[in-house]
């Protein structure tokens, strides 16, 4: 049996390094609730993503419908986003009553295709939420002005493009807010865990009172809110991994360039191109199949692959406006752009100790489909 190698691989601290971590814990008996470990995870995260406000939560997903909920969006208002993303971003818009419209895709990039926005606003469209997908950044200043002109909200789901930067700007300023996802599959993690980040001071304090029952003090609640709090053992797996994340950042780009290597320039291969004027994480490494041109399609080099128990991911298909739970609600051949990617797509494993050996074997794979036709 050859080595199992899955798509990701969370990165860890050293064991002691994580122990010193959470020992004042023992002490303190101060465990969740905006404890030490909490205001100096903040703290550092702000340093590091160079933004005014930073609430932290238990995981994205909450922090995305939290963020939503604080901005007081009209019920039935309509949303416009992309159905190339993780269920996560649909499904926060309908269960906050909201109505998603999507937009179609670029090839380039495959972020949300900024040319096709005005053609979908209408009277009911209230925000617009696009994904940094693969940490692929938005056309950020195209979408600002679009919201300018029609008084619409922006909220980014930027769970893909923690430490991206452009013009040296961190994703977490663009837009009204960003949500950041820590979970464990992610570049930088808190186990599970995410964050929202906004320049509007208001709208953060409501949020930390929204991720905490609304409460504002012993016999203060202003708010109706649920719990998403962040707790001290995530916010201290975050402060180890934080220390480490320029090394993790490192060894995803040096695998990134193999695979790039060995892969680009390969009839029928498809690569995402790299924009100028960013600092790229690394998070993703999506390769999209051409049929024609390469001879085999994607769910056969996902088959061959998995022969070799090599984890890829059909990352992301099915388009979200094609889930079972939505059937009949939405037309997937209204973004065709985004249809044929998810059927043509894959990531391939990537992580900072994913050997080179690993990924030539990976890449040879690959390749040696294009032959097999
Ligand atoms: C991971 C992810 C989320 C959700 O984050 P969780 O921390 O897992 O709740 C949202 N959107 C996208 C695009 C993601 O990849």
């Amino acid at each position: 049996m050859e080595k199992k190698i899955l798509v990701t691989r969370s990165s860890m601290p050293g064991f002691e390094e994580y122990c010193e971590e959470i020992r004042e814990l023992w002490d303190s008996r101060w465990i969740t609730n905006n404890g030490a470990k909490h205001r100096l995870l903040e703290q550092r995260l702000k340093e590091y993503l160079n933004t005014p406000n930073i609430t932290l939560f238990t995981n994205g997903h909450l922090a995305l419908e939290n963020v939503i909920e604080a901005m007081e969006l009209p019920k039935g208002g309509e949303v416009i986003t992309t159905p190339f993303t993780f269920a996560s971003t649909t499904h926060a818009i309908v269960r906050s009553g909201l109505t998603p419209v999507f937009c179609d895709i670029k090839r380039s990039d495959y972020t949300i295709d900024e040319n096709l926005i005005e053609g979908l606003i209408t009277d009911k469209t209230c925000a617009i939420l696009p994904v940094h997908v693969y940490g692929n950044i938005c056309n950020v200043e195209a979408i600002q002005s679009i919201a300018e002109r029609h008084s619409l909200r922006v909220i980014y789901d930027a769970a893909h493009s923690f430490g991206v930067t452009y013009r040296g700007v961190s994703t977490a300023n663009f837009g009204d807010a960003s949500m950041f996802s820590f979970h464990a599959t992610k570049v930088f993690h808190t186990i599970e865990g995410g964050a929202v980040c906004c320049r509007d001071e208001k709208l953060a304090k409501k949020l930390g009172y929204i991720k905490n029952f609304g409460i504002d003090g012993p016999e203060s609640t202003p708010y109706i809110g649920g719990n998403a709090k962040m707790n001290e053992f995530q916010a201290a797996m975050g402060i180890c991994n934080l220390r480490r994340l320029s090394d993790e950042i490192s060894g995803r780009k040096a695998v990134t360039e193999r695979y790039i290597s060995r892969l680009s320039g390969g009839n029928g291969i498809i690569l995402c191109h790299d924009p100028p004027f960013v600092n790229k994480n690394y998070a993703y490494f999506p390769v999209a199949f051409e049929p024609e041109s390469f001879g085999a399609d994607r769910n056969r080099v996902f088959d061959a692959l998995a022969e070799h128990n090599i984890g890829a991911r059909k990352y992301f298909y099915p388009l979200t406006s094609a889930f079972e739970c939505y059937t009949g609600q939405f037309a997937p051949e209204s973004t065709p752009v985004a249809l044929d990617v998810s059927r043509k797509v894959l990531t391939l494993p990537l992580y900072a100790d994913l050997g080179m050996e690993d990924a030539d074997r990976i890449c040879d794979i690959i390749l040696s489909c294009k032959s097999s036709i």
